[in-house]
């Protein structure tokens, strides 16, 4: 099969098939954990909407669905921390079992401020699906009940992470070549 982007990309992590195989098992995991009960998935945008709604089809518990956005300060090499909601859960969650839907856990403090977040909203629960993790970037620990892959420290791309909004339909993860971002152009945030 012909893979978008090929020249742009080092290493291929893991493939469309590994994907669809570690989703329907993490679907299986979530349905039995919540067996009884429903669910409100938090996404978060943008990185986040095609592993939700991979993972969403794979759940056979009722889900509702929300959506937060965040901008982090900072950049990828030195996140801050500090975080924006630049757009808020369009419904309450409280009293209701909230998984928040993450692409990837790099330092852990984007994550950690919407785990804070939602549990300031009075939540019968509060866990996370993270596609995927990169432990040797963490500064902070981060709550992941739910993981994809762990990958190893560099920029990757694809099932719906971005490099300056290209990759994003990349159905495989992939390490980006360096050069792509490393050259003249490369945007101050990165
Ligand atoms: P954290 O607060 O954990 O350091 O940052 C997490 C966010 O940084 C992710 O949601 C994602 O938007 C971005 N990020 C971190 N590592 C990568 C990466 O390797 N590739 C891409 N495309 N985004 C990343």
């Amino acid at each position: 099969m012909t893979i978008q982007y090929r020249d742009d990309l080092d290493t291929i992590l893991y493939t469309e098939d590994d994907i669809t195989r570690r989703v329907a098992e993490l679907g299986a995991q979530i349905s039995a954990d919540y067996d009884g009960k429903e669910i409100v998935l938090v996404g978060v945008l943008n990185g986040a909407v095609i592993f939700l709604s991979d993972l969403m089809r794979a759940i056979t518990v009722p889900v509702a669905m929300d959506l937060v956005a965040i901008s982090s300060y900072g950049s990828y090499s030195s996140t801050s921390g500090v975080v924006r909601i630049m757009k808020d859960l369009d419904q309450s969650v409280e009293s209701k079992h909230v998984l928040i839907v993450e692409d990837i856990v790099d330092t852990g403090l984007t994550l950690n401020y919407l785990v804070e977040y939602m549990r300031s909203r009075n939540p019968a629960s509060v866990k996370v699906a993270a596609m995927l993790s990169k432990p040797s970037r963490h500064k902070v620990k981060a709550q992941v009940e739910y993981l994809g892959f762990t990958v190893p420290d560099a920029f990757v791309v694809g099932y719906g992470l971005d490099y300056a909004q290209r990759y994003r339909n990349l159905t495989c993860i992939a390490v980006l070549k360096p050069e792509i971002y490393a050259g003249p152009d490369t945007p101050p945030n990165l």
